[in-house]
């Protein structure tokens, strides 16, 4: 995942990252990236990774990534716990998110270090969050001097920042700090910066955040609600019919992937 926010945030563009949940929605990202020709990020929420669920994806997601034509980086989200990262590692995911972003500062940068450090020792790579995106109410806006502080103590590779977003769907359009962003950026420029609560975060904000260092796009919200809207789209036109859920699998896909390639084509400045 380094190599491709780092080429993305020189280009002022940055790279979408979507949270998938099975195959078709992994197998959606994937021909939306490829119809595009941009790298993208297939990431797992950390839920997934308390169940079998990430370690039985795994093996379906790295065949997709080898198909070769895009890059394709496997990523944890959100990692709440040293176990989880060490897992996810394991079983052949490429980059981790440890987020220690809800504990005291301290100890942020030692649980995120030591998560760090271990992914470098295996050629991946370690995102951390510093300030707190909300999820719910509580938000705790990224300082620039902190941020700087945090990037340089525990060497992340990328940085989820808190400028306006938040987790979820809006019930108010939300506002972002963008000359905040600008700042965090100018104070660390090889590091690229992460927005979490992509989902509805409106176009122009996102195209200006992107300008002021974003390298890398979280959509999970909107995305797994396409999916689940064209899901029951699919199965209520069957009307109790029977067809392999294969074929039913198809325009979902399609529908999903169409909706992923608007999005990695806007980050990409197209
Ligand atoms: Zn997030």
């Amino acid at each position: 995942m380094k190599e491709m926010l780092t080429s993305a945030r020189k280009a002022h563009k940055a790279v979408g990252a979507f949270n998938i949940t099975n195959y078709e929605t992994a197998a959606a990202v994937l021909k939306a990236a490829e119809a595009e020709n941009e790298p993208v990020i297939i990431q797992l929420y950390m839920r997934l990774f308390d169940s079998t669920k990430a370690y039985d994806l795994c093996g379906m997601l790295q065949r997709l990534a080898h198909r070769g034509k895009v890059p394709v980086a496997l990523h944890l989200d959100h990692g709440a716990t040293v176990k989880q990262a060490q897992d996810a590692l394991a079983w052949g995911y490429t980059s981790v998110m440890y987020d220690g972003s809800r504990s005291a500062y301290d100890e942020n940068v030692k649980w995120t270090k030591f998560v760090a450090d271990y992914a470098h020792a295996l050629g991946a790579t370690c995102e951390g969050e510093i300030g707190h995106v909300a999820q719910g109410d509580e938000t705790a806006l990224t300082d620039v001097g902190e941020a700087v502080d945090f990037a340089k103590a525990t060497g992340v590779d990328a940085l989820a920042v808190s400028i306006g977003t938040a987790h979820g769907y809006y019930k108010s359009e939300p506002k972002l700090d963008i000359p905040r962003c600008q700042a965090i950026a100018d104070a660390l420029p090889d590091t690229p910066l992460v927005l979490h609560g992509g989902s509805g975060t409106p176009l122009a904000d996102v195209r200006k955040s992107v300008e002021a260092g974003i390298a890398k796009i979280n959509i999970a919200t909107e995305f797994l609600d396409g999916y689940i809207k064209s899901s029951l789209k699919v199965f209520t036109d069957l009307n109790g019919a029977f067809v392999p859920p294969d074929k039913l699998a198809d325009p979902i896909i399609e529908s999903c992937a169409a909706h992923v390639q608007r999005l990695i084509k806007f980050f990409a400045g197209r």
